[in-house]
């Protein structure tokens, strides 16, 4: 196995024209200042509440860094650029507007089979992710999961949930699809989970359509993985798992000391690093009940996922393993594996500016130099500014 293919800043980033890359540095240096993500994020969300005119200026930095484009149409060129590295698309529409109407939810079902239909038969995009709260009010999924008794008006909320959910894996699978579905706060993740477990015994028969999502700063996924498998085993249901960290900690944190519960949340960042890494060496041991997706920008957790498939004799292309990182992020890892033969792909949302807000938010703030994403990201454009003018002078000489 390759040590240090991540290295590979020209690799990396050989899709970005020199002000591209000039662009990517000038959003991670704002985004390396706390205060700067502090303020800018206020501004932002009171700038869109008072519709001042600032989405021109949030389109052409931030969001140019983090998504696709605001329509699927504005996407197909970025995803076909990526494409000639190899570098697959998960599509996501990235709305982030959590309770609705229930007539607005069946329009996003629409939305979600529309964009079933623009992805088929496109090469660029393997995968289809939703969120829970893109077809059904966070309340319900909330009240379902506590497993309190529910009111008629939230018994017949969760059938139309379970009906959307239904009418999208079908054509999913009907298209010849996949379908993510993301994990959102704990709290809400037990009905999540069991209705994905219900798809995936329909759907998962004979390859693995539909994937929940792990998260593994839970310390109890390994076990949930573990149960699900025994599960898929005694039903005959390929297990399709999409595993990331989890992106909601400070939240889920704060909530569980306020509501005077253990927290769901592993006791530290070593804890999560070993219970991922547990999770990924279990689903490899057992690949042939397994479908993987490999959420992360961590660069031991990704060499680790390398090694197991190395030593299992796992072919790089073996369709059962994907590889992803966010767009915009660790193109270092996401590029050079697809340079070196392994299945790769960008999660890539798309929506219009004052939607996806949440979502950019989310990415800014784990990009600040506190929580230490923006030093490498920066650090590895920077590098690769320098070999582009080291590059540049050898031939001007
Ligand atoms: C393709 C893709 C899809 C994703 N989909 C989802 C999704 O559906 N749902 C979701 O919640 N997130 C999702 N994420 C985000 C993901 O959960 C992480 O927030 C993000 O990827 C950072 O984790 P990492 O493995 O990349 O890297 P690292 O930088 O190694 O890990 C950072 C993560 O470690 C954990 N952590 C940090 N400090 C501590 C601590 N003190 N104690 C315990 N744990 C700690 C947190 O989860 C933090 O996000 C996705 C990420 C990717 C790349």
């Amino acid at each position: 196995m390759e040590k240090k293919i991540f290295n590979n800043t020209k690799g990396a980033f050989s899709l970005k024209s020199d002000q591209e890359l000039e662009d990517s540095i000038f959003v991670f240096k704002m985004m390396s200042r706390p205060w700067m993500v502090s303020i800018g994020t206020w501004l932002t969300k009171t700038a869109f509440q008072l519709h001042l005119p600032v989405k021109g200026l949030v389109k052409k930095t931030i969001f140019k860094q983090f998504c696709g484009g605001e329509t699927r149409e504005e996407c197909i060129p970025v995803m076909q650029r990526m494409m000639t590295s190899k570098v697959h698309t998960v599509f996501d529409y990235a709305s982030e507007i959590r309770e609705k109407g229930e007539a607005a939810f069946d329009k996003d079902l629409q939305n979600q089979l529309e964009i079933a239909a623009f992805a088929k038969d496109r090469k660029e995009i393997p995968f289809l992710a939703i969120k829970p709260t893109n077809l059904g009010a966070f309340s319900v999924w909330a009240k379902i999961s506590s497993g309190e008794k529910v009111t008629a008006e939230e018994q017949q909320l969760w059938g139309n949930i379970k009906r959307r959910f239904e009418t999208m894996a079908q054509r999913v699978s009907e298209l010849g699809l996949r379908l993510q579905v993301d994990a959102e706060e704990s709290w809400t993740q037990k009905a999540v989970d069991d209705l994905v477990e219900e798809l995936m015994k329909k759907y998962n028969q004979e390859r693995a359509v539909i994937y929940n999502t792990v998260q593994c700063y839970r310390w109890d996924r390994l076990q949930y993985v573990k149960d699900l498998h025994l599960r898929a085993k005694e039903q005959g249901f390929k297990v399709g798992l999409k595993m990331v960290r989890g992106a909601y900690m400070e939240k889920e944190n704060a909530r569980a000391q306020k509501m005077n519960y253990p927290t769901p949340i592993c006791e530290d960042k070593e804890a999560t690093d070993v219970n991922y890494n547990a999770v990924l060496h279990y689903c490899i041991k057992h690949l042939d009940d397994f479908a993987i997706y490999i959420g992360t920008h961590n660069e031991v957790s990704a060499y680790l996922a390398m090694q197991l498939m190395d030593q299992s004799q796992i072919a790089r292309n073996d369709d059962r393993v994907w590889f992803s990182q966010l767009f915009g992020m660790s193109d270092h890892i996401t590029f050079n594996l697809a340079l070196n033969g392994f299945n790769a792909a960008k999660y890539m949302p798309f929506g219009k500016v004052e939607e996806v807000i949440p979502y950019l938010i989310r990415r800014a703030e784990e990009n600040t130099s506190v929580k230490g994403q923006t030093g490498r990201e920066l650090a590895l454009l920077l590098e690769e500014k320098s070999r582009r003018k080291g590059v540049f002078a050898k031939r001007v000489n």
